[in-house]
């Protein structure tokens, strides 16, 4: 890990450039700042060069041309919470944190937000509540991420079986260009067809074509009120028919969540106050609209998960609502109740492959003897699967690799895919020969050459394969979304 005096002369002569050309953004190369930028929720740590705290949307223009002067490596960073390493600095050079461009505006007659790319989810939905308005994609991390991480990951959430994913909420971006050369993709307009639209590539491309720094979100009307029911079906078998069955049936829950046995023991041990769910599958669902249409999904939905699961617990409340969301809120954090160290994915699953995934998933980890927690948005198909190991036993840590692997075969295999909502970033790259053809990879590549020839924006992610080997993730790191 390469410190400042290390840094080669081109790299220095770049850096000093750097700071005649900056209009209020500021640069920061002490250990501290440069720790919580070199490090996201995978907690892999990679020291940047230096920080580039972006204060005008102008500056990210600047930054990227001197960077492709100097052959400066650029990693994108909104606020962190990325799951697999797609903002961190593994090739050093700066980390660019776009988490100050956090302007919010409304337009409650367009039903439209304008929102600056470090804005967080949550305030934009709270902004939009202020008018009676939604923005409907709701990532858990929802009050620490940001829009532009959303965006270049494509987010989903709870109620994106009902509602979709960020990218039917993105009207038009603007942004920068790797070459540093500012460009809009799309107009805010509700209609838009003037040629090849950059919205559509910026969105899930993970930061690799392009700098976002405003976008124009689509809101909707938001729900008068939700009401809350946690089923516990008596194994995953039966909670993943319950929710085929709501599905074939019509019945939408806006939010409607899978935790196997395994995430409800550790939640249970970890939380005192959880006094259900302990060893059983829970299937967490959410109803939303007025009284009437609450009322007539709830009779539909309880009507066809009676053949599946005992009468739900019904939350009447907010207060009763909180005590049911406790398990799920608790279970990603609980698991380290297994062990010290987990490797995750966030895998999709076709609807009528789920029983045959986990029945193979449940085999793999018992003949590797690894624990394989599992939760996730069962609506949509998208699971958030674990393999539990101790971090100073190499004997486990490969045992829970070789799980991860062959679940990952299997999925792939399936007709799944081994991102729903995370993406690839450098953690998940050697996936992606499974995932696509050797001709979609070089598409990829195709256009990433022509839009960043010098390949200084976020370099060696997604389309090359990341060598894991020799680096582990740090412990007893405390970011502010551990609860
Ligand atoms: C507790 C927890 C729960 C989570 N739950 C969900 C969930 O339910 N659904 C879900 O989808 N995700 C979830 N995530 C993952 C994460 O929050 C999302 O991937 C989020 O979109 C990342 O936003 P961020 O601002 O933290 O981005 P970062 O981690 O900073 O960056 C993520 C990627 O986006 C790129 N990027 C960031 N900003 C920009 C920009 N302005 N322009 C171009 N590229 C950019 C980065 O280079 C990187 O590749 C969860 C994470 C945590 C910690």
């Amino acid at each position: 890990m390469a410190g400042s005096d290390s840094l080669s002369l081109r790299a220095k002569e770049g850096l000093a450039e750097l700071k005649n050309v900056l209009l209020g953004s500021k640069i920061e190369t002490s250990e501290d700042k440069l720790f919580f930028e070199g490090i996201d929720h995978s907690r892999y740590f990679f020291r940047p060069d230096a920080a580039v705290f972006i204060k005008d949307a102008e500056d990210v223009g600047r930054v990227l041309k001197v960077a492709n002067k100097y052959g400066v490596c650029v990693s994108v960073r909104g606020r962190g919470t990325g799951c697999s390493g797609g903002s961190l600095p593994h090739r050093g050079g700066w980390v660019l944190d776009l988490s100050a461009l956090d302007d919010i505006k409304i337009d409650a007659s367009a039903w439209v937000a304008e929102v600056g790319a470090g804005a967080v989810t949550a305030d934009i939905d709270k902004a939009a509540g202020e008018c009676g308005l939604f923005y409907p994609p709701d990532p858990s991390s929802h009050l620490y991420c940001s829009i532009g991480g959303n965006i270049a990951c494509n987010a989903g959430g709870l109620r994106a079986a009902k509602y979709g994913v960020t990218r039917d909420y993105v009207l038009a971006l603007e942004g920068y260009l790797p070459s540093g050369e500012f460009a809009r993709g799309g107009r805010p307009l509700r209609k838009f067809s003037a040629g090849l639209n950059l919205r559509d590539l910026w969105i899930g491309s993970e930061g690799l074509l392009g700098v976002v720094t405003k976008a124009f979100l689509k809101l909707a009307k938001r729900p008068e009120k939700t009401r809350t029911y946690l089923f516990a079906p008596p194994d995953a078998k039966s909670a993943f028919g319950c929710v085929s069955a709501m599905l074939r049936a019509g019945v939408m829950p806006s939010i409607l969540e899978f935790m196997d046995a395994q995430s409800c023991v550790c939640a249970a041990k970890y939380c005192s106050e959880l006094s259900f769910g302990n060893g059983r599958t829970v299937l967490l669902a959410e109803l939303d609209g007025s009284d009437e249409q609450i009322d007539s999904a709830e009779r539909d939905m309880l009507f066809v998960a009676s053949k599946y699961a005992p009468a739900p617990l019904i939350a009447r409340d907010g207060a009763e609502a909180e005590r049911l969301w406790l398990i799920r809120r608790k279970c990603s954090q609980s698991m380290y109740e297994i062990a010290d160290s987990k490797l995750s994915q966030d895998i999709v699953l076709p609807p009528d492959k789920t029983a045959e995934f986990f029945e193979y998933f449940d085999s793999i980890g018992r003949r590797h003897g690894v624990a394989t927690p599992t939760f996730g948005h069962a609506a949509d198909g998208n699971y958030h699967i674990h393999a539990m190991y101790f971090g100073s036993d190499a004997a486990s840590a490969a045992a829970a690799r070789r799980v991860m692997d062959l679940a990952i075969e299997k999925c792939i295999s399936l007709g799944g895919a081994v991102s729903g909502e995370h993406g690839i970033g450098i953690l998940k790259s050697r996936y992606m020969a499974l995932q696509h053809s050797p001709a979609e990879l070089e598409a990829m590549r195709a256009i990433k050459r022509a839009l960043d020839p010098n390949n200084i924006l976020n370099p060696g992610k997604v389309l090359e394969p990341f060598d894991l080997e020799g680096v582990s993730p740090l412990k007893g790191v405390h970011l502010p979304w551990d609860k």
